[in-house]
Parts: structure tokens; sequence; C-alpha cells
């Protein structure tokens, strides 16, 4: 292991760029170099050969002809569909919808290297470095603890019958057995505890995660300590985090044992409030349908994922949190609640709408037949279930707007009974307060207005109670933090783009840009061709290193790395680096850097550059046009005729580059 090595790059010469809980450049290229990034993308894509890169069917985005591209020779990937590229580290971010500092975690860990002592581990606070390292280490024992006993409960299931006949009942067969790792343990009080002590596997860790208790009355019968297991005469499900670790474990009875659903306790890993059960198996698919399906049970679940249905994921016997709704936008843009059709799912349906609305979600509910829940729908049902379940999540509605005619309508039915509509009106008033959209809530408001025949004012007045009331009552509902939206690709102008695609692939292109200098208008410089903001951030940081553009003449191919080396920690962490690059610019360079042609006509090129600079000297001609007139104004003869020499030049220097596109 090298901690020495890690001493060495963070050391001499680099610490002034090492920032606290930040990574050396040095050191990340060191991990991604010892990482092939086929590898890390062949576990999720099946890719072949195809000239120098290969290719693939995207797993960002659904389609059956691969336009996802990846070159083992410069560690790239792009889509020609979605856009989406970057490297090692934005793969592994985008895949497992993860932070930047996650997804370093794990690579580090993948490249058996350790992170430096004052690297923050994900989600640790502000203890110091010993402490942090000492934690890393324990949660790694942690996992390492979790799956040895998930192997046990796993192979369990050949011996213990009444168990595989229990899931073979339920429908779960055996791909959904292996594809969750699902397991079994007996009835005895002990059977997990005898087999870690057989293996002499780290007890305390096990007592911590509330694998095993210690028994009371061992110590009488002479023996040190003895042990009995959390988990007895049950099956068990492993839930799994974003990267694919076991965090902690959800067991149902087998019989009348109760309770009937048991879940590991809150652990150093496992936290309830930020985990869902199927998560991990679901979030390719969650990503192509760009839709969560929550449901209650991890059968559920199971149930779904068998009829086809696989963006499904349970909270692991919680309510929904603000958390979850964090976890679930990073992967969706729809979040659909697909709940029992009982009192209790009713109650958890609108209980998971308001959490929503504090976020200015506007969830869906699918509704279940009252009195049944999915698993029942899917299996129970053979023939039909599947469609009938389709059906139902097509019909799926944003619940704010369901609720909202369900509580209408029934104060209108009661006809003109007063007390009902004032009920209606507050508890429609409560929700809309808590409603963080304000576009959104303005629309049900001017609807509420026609349906109800009552005035706007009216019901923001009870919103502006029910709002007062809900933060003396709940002072967090005010201020739950704002969700991280999945960040969309912007778009990019076309002539930014050309732009863009020449210069990264260095000369001749680089050299027709710089030729451009002496063209520019007064006051302008060559990143003032590009629109995009972060084009134009980009191309300057370029600028400002001449020597970087010399290297990328040279060697192109290497762009990537030079730019990670050299700007990493200066343009927002750089590219691959923490706040990185928007994905829009990221795309365009690697399309650039994997294209095996020239990725631009060098015409194009010259006609967006010429295109620019005809712009730029558009908007000086205005300001000058502008100054004329002010001049006139100030009735100052001389400066009035200064400008108009200058308008005269500006006049020439624009037909210049219009009698380019003429020649064209
Ligand atoms: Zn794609």
């Amino acid at each position: 292991m090298s901690t020495n090595a890690c001493e060495n790059v963070s050391g001499k010469g680099n610490s002034r760029r090492v920032k606290s809980g930040k990574i050396t450049s040095e050191l990340l290229q060191k991990i991604k170099a010892s990482i092939n990034i086929l590898e890390v993308v062949g576990e999720h894509v099946v890719l072949r050969k195809s000239g120098a890169n290969y290719v693939g069917l995207c797993p960002f985005h659904s389609e059956r002809t691969p336009s996802f591209s990846v070159s083992e020779g410069k560690q790239l990937y792009h889509c020609y569909g979605c856009k989406r590229g970057g490297d090692l580290v934005t793969f592994v971010q985008e895949i497992l919808g993860v932070s930047f500092p996650e997804a370093v975690e794990e690579l580090a860990d993948r490249a058996k290297m350790a992170l430096p002592p004052e690297w923050k581990a994900t989600g640790s606070g502000t203890e110091p470095n010993a402490h942090r390292s000492a934690q890393r280490e324990r949660q790694s024992v942690a996992y390492k603890l979790n799956r040895f006993a998930a192997a046990f409960f796993h192979q369990n299931l050949t011996h213990l019958r009444p168990a595989s006949e229990y899931f073979g009942n339920r429908g779960v067969g055996p791909e959904l057995i292996r594809g969750f790792y699902l397991g079994a343990v007996s009835e005895a009080w002990d059977d997990l505890s005898h087999y870690l002590v057989s293996k002499k596997a780290p007890l305390d860790m096990a007592l911590e995660l509330g694998l095993i208790r210690p028994s009371v009355k061992s110590p009488r019968a002479g023996k040190a300590v003895g042990y009995f297991d959390l988990f007895r005469g049950r099956v068990v499900f492993p839930i799994l985090n974003l990267r694919g670790k076991i965090a902690g474990f959800g067991g149902r009875a087998l019989g009348d044992e109760t309770p009937k659903y048991l879940n590991s306790p809150e652990s150093l890993i496992f936290h309830k409030s930020k985990l869902a059960f199927g998560l991990f198996q679901a979030q390719k698919h969650i990503r192509e349908k760009d839709e969560v399906i929550l449901v209650e049970g991890y059968f559920d679940v199971l149930a779904l994922h068998a009829a086809g249905f696989q963006n499904v994921v349970a909270t692991c016997g919680t309510a929904l949190t603000s958390d979850h709704l964090n976890l679930f936008k990073r992967f969706a843009n729809q979040l659909t609640v697909l709940f029992d059709g009982d009192k209790a799912g009713v109650a958890a349906t609108e209980r998971a709408m308001e959490v929503g609305l504090d976020h200015g979600w506007v969830i869906h509910g699918a509704q279940m037949p009252e009195g049944m829940d999915p698993d029942e729908l899917v299996l129970g049902h053979s023939t039909g279930g599947k469609e009938r379940m389709s059906k139902i999540l097509e019909n799926a509605q944003p619940l704010l707007d369901s609720r909202i005619e369900d509580v209408v309508q029934s104060a209108l039915s009661e006809g003109a009974n007063s007390e009902k509509l004032t009920q209606a009106i507050k508890k429609i008033g409560t929700w809309l307060a808590r409603f963080q959209d304000p576009i959104g809530k303005e629309v049900r408001l001017q609807k509420l207005e026609k349906r109800l025949g009552l005035s706007k004012k009216l019901i923001q007045d009870v919103m502006t109670t029910q709002s007062a009331h809900l933060t003396r009552s709940n002072p967090q509902a005010r201020a739950t933090p704002e969700i991280q939206t999945r960040k969309p690709q912007t778009k990019m102008k076309a002539t930014d783009r050309i732009l863009l695609l020449g210069v990264v692939s260095g000369n001749p292109y680089v050299q027709i840009l710089l030729e451009a200098k002496p063209n520019l208008p007064p006051g302008a410089t060559l990143q003032d061709l590009w629109e995009n903001s972060s084009a134009k951030e980009f191309i300057a940081q370029l600028l400002m290193r001449p020597g970087l553009i010399e290297k990328m003449r040279e060697v192109p191919d290497r762009l990537w790395n030079v730019l990670e080396h050299e700007l990493g920690n200066e343009i927002g962490d750089g590219l691959g680096l923490e706040g990185g690059l928007d994905g829009s610019v990221r795309s365009v360079i690697t399309e650039a850097l994997l294209s095996q042609n020239p990725p631009v006509d060098l015409e194009d090129f010259k006609g967006a550059v010429f295109r620019g600079l005809y712009q730029l000297w558009a908007r000086f001609s205005q300001r000058v046009k502008k100054s004329i007139a002010e001049a006139e104004v100030k009735k100052d003869a001389d400066l009035q005729m200064r400008w108009m020499k200058d308008y005269l030049d500006v006049q020439r220097k624009m037909k210049e580059f219009t009698s380019f596109y003429d020649e064209e």
C-alpha cells in the first residue's frame, strides 16, 4: 500500500496546491493511470472495437444503435447521442450518481491507493486528519464484513428449504436472487455469530453493525462472551449504497416472528434516510427512463423488477425524506410514488407529496387498486398483471394536482356547506404554502380562483397564515436545502462548437485563431469570439498559458491530461476535478479528442472565426454610433468628427468580413 507514495506526491513542491480535502493533480493522475477506463466502462457497457476506439450502447440514454465511444489510448469517452463525455472520474461520477470526492474514493479503492490524510471522507465532518484516515479504514472493514455476512446468508439458501421455497412462492426466481444477492438465515440463535467466530471475523465490528449482540447468560457458562444474531428465521435483503457496497440488511420473518420486517440499526455505514433498496440495481434503468418509481416493500421492488419495471426502489422501512429526494434527483427528473392502496399507503403518499413540495418537486402518484400492493398485483394475477401495472404507471398524475382536485371535489359536492369549503381552502393553502416553486404555485392559484370562484387574494392570505403556522410547528420545514438537480447538458451554439472543436484539436486551428488577434476590435479578446460563458472561461485559461497551447500543438492526443494537470486547480478545479467543467464544454472536448478524422472542416473553422469577428465588430459599431449620438447631444463637434472617422473605419473593417462571406 502506498501511504508513502501519497506523502511524496502531496509533499515537496506541490504543497501549495493541496487544499484541505482536495487531491493533487499528481495523485489523481496516478490513480487514473493505474486503472483502464475500458475495464470500468466495460462493467456497464458491452464494448466492441471499431477503428481506433471502442463502441457500445450508451449507458446514459436509451438507444438501439451504439453511439457511445471509448478511447483506450486517450482514456476518454464520448456519446454522440446524448453528448456526455469525459474521463474515468466523470464516468464514475455519472454512472454511479456520486460526487467528485466519492468517485475519487471509489477509484482509489480500486487502485488500492491510499488517499492523503487531509482528504475529506465522504460525508464526514471536521475531525482531524488522523481521525478521518482511521474512520475510512473502519468503514472499509465494515463493508468487508457486511459482504462476508451477505455471502453467508446467500449460501444458506442452498440448504434452507423453507427460505428458498418462500422466495419461490413469492415469484422470486434464481435470477433475482443472484441479482439482489438475497439470502436467508435459520431460526437458530447464533448461526451467524458462530460462523463469524469460527472465521475469526472482527466481532467488535459485527457488534457495531448490529449483526450480532452480546449474550447476557454466557459469562456464567465459562465462555468469555457469547453472542446472538440480529436476524433469525428470516429472508435477508442486502441494502447497497450507490457504489454497490453492502451498507446494511433488511430481513423479513419467515414465520410469525415479530417484527415482520427488521433492518440493520444505523451505523457508521448504514444511514437509512440516505439509502434505497434496489437503487444500485435500478440506477441504469432510472437514468434511461428519467423516472424513479418508489414502492413500499422489498418484495414490491423484486416483483416489479421481475415483471420488467426495473426503475423501482423502496425506502428501507422509513418514510420518504429530503435526503432521499436529493438522492433520486441525481438520476431522474420524475419521481412516481406507487404505494399500497390501503389507508397507510394513502397517508404515506400524501407525506411524500409534502416532502416534495418543500423542494419544489411535484411528485407523481400512481393509484393502486384499493387494498392491493404492487407485489400482489404483478404476481397474483398471473395473466394481465403486467399490463394492469403498465396502465397504473401510465396513469400516474402529479400528486399535488390530484390531491387538490380530490379536496375541491369533496368540498363542492357538499353543496353550500361553507365549513367544508373553509377546511378545503385551509388544506390546499397549507400545501401551496409549502410549495417551493413560485411559478408552479401561481399556476395552481389561478386555476383554483376559477374553480372555486374565490379571489386569489383569499387563498394567498390562507397560505400566509398556514405558512406561519407551519414554521412554528416545524421550523425545519422552511429551511430545507435546495435539491441538486440533475445537470442538464446545456446546448452550445454551432459557431461556439466549431471554434472549440478546432482549438482543442491543436494546429492548424490554433494558428488560425491566433492570427485573428490583430483583427479584433479595440477592447475585445480572442475568447470573446465565444458566446458560451463556460467556453469563454476555458479559452481564457488556455490563452493565459502560451506554453500549454504549444504543448497542445505537439500532442493534441494528450490534451486532456495536460489540461487536467496544468489547469486542474485553477479553473474550478479543472476538468475531471471537483466543480468540473461545464458538461457542454467537456462534451465538445471529448468529441474532438475521440474523433478519428479532423473533427471540423478547416474552412468551416475559418468561417466561424470570421463570423465571430464580424459579430464583435458589429457590436463595436453600435457603441461607436451611440458615442456619435452622445457627442451630438453635447454639441461637441470635434468629438463627433473623431467618432465619425472611427465609424467609417469600423464599416470598412466589417466589409472585410462580409466580403469573405460573399466569396463563399
Ligand atoms: Zn448517450
